[in-house]
């Protein structure tokens, strides 16, 4: 038998009362009330050092117990959360698997589940946005990384009525136009921009030996921009709070989208999957418009030869990263195999 003081949860008034536990029936008397409550029907709260115990009793009443008061056989293990505790503790395997769940939940996410919604957001983009982002990224890098082309005009227009007679012909593509910038900090590169721009700089220009490796290149960027691989990098990046909010038409979240795309330019460079796809859309136009893709091979290979062992940014890096360099260009002598066959 223990003190406890009962509240019948109607009036404020306390009553001591002596309270019992038999069997599975727990009760109380003293102060005018006396009453009985089967234990499964009594709510016990959490054991708290120092803390008394608050049993709820059916129909609102309630009992308090002082913790130093209550026997400790008492309500052992009734409360959710201590015995919840309390199999967690006796089970240990349990509490590693449902960690273990949790990491490779969060890790099928990050792997799968980002990837996912990052391109349906991408797909969702409404064109408008891509030629908004593709612009304001030319309007920051022109004067600073991008100055005016050193490049004949006589040349520039013969690469012009190239590179519009090539994507003309190509099925899947936004509107692409050709932009020749002069770029010493960016050096012999080539890269698209989300609103159709594809940029080329005059020292690529200078290292690519003719027109058909001008070409592969080009149709790699085309690649890039008929996939939409530029967005969807970009959405892979800035987060999934991000892109839920996108999701869900708040506009004003693009602000950090835009603020990505030139950090993204300069710092990231495309996924491998991403480069290959690229690469076989490359293969796939070249072919279609009766150019050799071994093109793409010369071109690899020269642009091997103008940065031996240069870390740049973009593209250039992984061009220069020789193992994936030399994988490339099996790819296009394979490629060139089967449209030489295709030939004859
Ligand atoms: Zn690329």
């Amino acid at each position: 038998m223990v003190r406890g003081e009962y509240l019948d949860g109607r009036s404020t008034r306390i009553r001591q009362v002596q309270v019992m536990l038999e069997g599975d029936q727990l009760s109380w008397r003293g102060d005018g009330v006396q009453g009985a409550a089967l234990l499964v029907q009594v709510n016990v709260s959490a054991r708290m050092t120092g803390v008394p115990f608050t049993l709820r009793l059916p129909h609102g009443a309630q009992l308090q117990i002082d913790y130093d008061d209550m026997p400790a056989d008492w309500f052992r293990g009734r409360n959710r959360i201590e015995s919840l505790v309390d199999w967690l503790e006796r089970k240990r395997w349990a509490a590693l698997a449902s960690v273990l769940a949790i990491g490779l939940g969060l890790i099928g996410w990050l792997e799968y589940g980002m990837p996912w919604m990052a391109d349906r957001v991408a797909a969702r983009m409404p064109q408008r946005m891509d030629v908004a982002m593709g612009q304001q990224t030319l309007v920051l890098m022109r004067g600073r990384m991008l100055l005016p082309s050193q490049v004949p005009a006589e040349r520039q227009a013969h690469l012009q009525a190239l590179f519009d007679r090539f994507s003309r012909n190509v099925a899947g593509l936004p509107a692409v136009h050709l932009a020749i910038y002069d770029s010493p900090s960016i050096g012999a590169n080539a890269f698209a921009l989300p609103d159709g721009t594809v940029v080329f700089t005059d020292a690529i220009l200078k290292a690519l030996p003719d027109d058909r490796s001008f070409l592969a290149v080009a149709a790699h960027e085309l690649g890039h921009l008929a996939h939409h691989h530029q967005m969807r990098e970009v959405m892979r990046h800035v987060g999934s709070t991000l892109m839920i909010s996108l999701a869900f038409g708040d506009v004003t979240s693009l602000s950090g989208v835009s603020a990505a795309l030139p950090t993204f330019l300069l710092n990231n460079h495309y996924s491998r999957a991403f480069e290959a796809d690229a690469d076989d859309f490359a293969f796939k136009t070249l072919a279609q418009q009766s150019v050799d893709p071994i093109a793409f091979a010369d071109a690899m290979h020269a642009l091997e030869q103008a940065h031996p062992g240069e870390a740049g940014g973009g593209e250039v890096r992984y061009m220069s990263n020789h193992p994936l360099t030399e994988e490339r260009i099996e790819k296009a002598q394979a490629a060139s195999h089967q449209f030489q066959l295709g030939r004859h």
